[in-house]
C-alpha cells in the first residue's frame, strides 16, 4: 500500500479503490446536507446565523431534518440504480428512472430538470433540443454514477454515457465540457492520482472555455450556473488540504451551497477517501441514505469493472 502525507504531514495510508468510491458517495451526500442550510444566503447572512457553518443541522429553505439530503444525491441514486440494472446507461431506463423519482414528489427539482423530465414524458425522446440556457449545473451534480461504473471504460465510452444521462435534461455544450471534465477528475481522484493532475485538467477545459478561468479571488453566492458551481468548486478544491476545510470553504460561500457542497463532495470525497471526512458528519447523515451511497458506490464499482474486464 502507498504511503502520502495528508496535510498535517503525518504519514497516512493511501485509501484503496474501494474507500475512494465510498468516499466519493458519502462525500456527495454529506456536502449535500451541509451546503442545504445555506443554500441561496449570502455569506453575512450566514455570519450573522450560524457563525461559521460547519455542522449538519438541516433547516434552510426546504427546512430538512438534520441529516436528509435533497435532489442531488436523490437523482445520483436513481441513475445509479438504472446503471446497476441495466448493465450501463441506457437513456431510455434512465429517463425512466428520473421520471419516477418526480412521482415521489421530491423535496426540491430544478426547473431545467422538471421541464426535461416532462419532454420525456409527453414526447418519449430521452434528449432535450440543444438550449444555450441549459448551462445549469443539474446534470453535473448527479454524474458520479457514471464515474464509478465507467471508472475502467474507454474515454469515449464515460463520455458518451455522462452525455446521455445529461441530455434527458441538460443539453449544452458549456455543461456537457464541465460535466464531462468533472467526471474525469473524480476517476482520476479513485485512482489516486495528485492534485496537481487534477488542476491540469481543470487547467485544460479553461483553455477550451474560458469561462471557466478560476483565480485566486474567492467567489460568493455562486449560482447554479454551471461556470459559477465549478468555478468555486476548483477554488475551494485546489486552496484547501482537506475534505472539511473545502467544504466548510464552500457552504460559507451561499448561493447554491447544496450543489456545490455535493459536487466539490465527492471529488473530495474520492481523493481523500471515506475515512478522512469526518466522524460526525458521516454520524449525521440520515442512516437509510448513507447506506444505500455505501452500496451502491460498491455495487458500481464492481459492476463496472467486471463488464469491463469482459470487454478488453
Ligand atoms: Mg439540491
Amino acid at each position: 500500500m502507498l504511503v502520502t502525507h495528508d496535510h498535517s504531514g503525518e504519514p497516512a495510508l493511501s485509501p484503496s479503490l474501494e474507500q475512494r468510491a465510498v468516499g466519493a458517495y458519502v462525500g456527495l451526500a454529506v456536502g449535500d446536507a451541509l451546503g442545504a442550510t445555506t443554500e441561496f444566503l449570502t455569506p453575512r447572512e450566514i455570519r450573522e446565523k450560524h457563525g461559521i457553518h460547519d455542522r449538519i443541522l438541516g433547516g434552510g429553505w426546504l427546512r430538512l431534518k438534520a441529516g436528509q439530503v435533497t435532489d442531488d444525491t436523490e437523482m445520483s441514486l436513481a441513475l445509479g440504480e438504472s446503471i446497476l440494472a441495466h448493465g450501463g446507461v441506457e437513456d431510455a431506463a434512465v429517463a425512466e428512472a428520473f421520471s419516477q423519482w418526480m412521482r415521489t414528489k421530491p423535496i426540491d427539482i430544478g426547473n431545467t430538470v422538471r421541464r426535461g423530465i416532462v419532454h420525456y414524458r409527453s414526447t418519449g425522446e430521452t434528449a432535450v433540443a440543444m438550449n444555450e440556457f441549459d448551462a445549469g449545473n443539474g446534470a453535473c451534480m448527479r454524474s458520479l454514477p457514471i464515474a464509478l461504473f465507467y471508472c475502467d471504460a474507454l474515454h469515449e465510452e464515460r463520455v458518451q454515457a455522462s452525455r446521455a444521462q445529461s441530455h434527458i435534461t441538460h443539453n449544452n455544450p458549456l455543461a456537457d465540457a464541465g460535466t464531462e471534465t468533472l467526471v474525469e477528475m473524480v476517476v482520476s481522484a479513485l485512482k489516486g492520482l495528485e492534485k496537481s493532475l487534477l488542476e491540469t485538467m481543470a487547467l485544460s477545459l479553461v483553455s477550451r472555455f474560458p469561462l471557466y478561468r478560476f483565480d485566486k479571488r474567492r467567489m460568493e453566492n455562486p449560482s447554479g450556473y454551471i461556470v459559477e458551481t465549478l468555478r468555486a468548486v476548483f477554488q475551494a478544491f485546489f486552496s484547501n488540504d482537506s475534505y472539511q476545510d473545502i467544504l466548510i470553504d464552500l457552504v460559507n460561500r451561499g448561493g447554491d451551497a447544496d450543489t456545490t457542497g455535493a459536487i466539490a463532495g465527492m471529488l473530495a470525497g474520492a481523493y481523500y477517501g471515506e475515512e478522512r471526512i469526518p466522524h460526525h458528519w458521516r454520524k449525521s447523515l440520515d442512516i437509510k441514505t448513507m447506506l444505500a451511497c455505501r452500496d451502491q458506490a460498491l455495487g458500481l464499482l464492481a459492476q463496472g469493472r467486471q463488464i469491463d474486464s469482459t470487454q478488453y
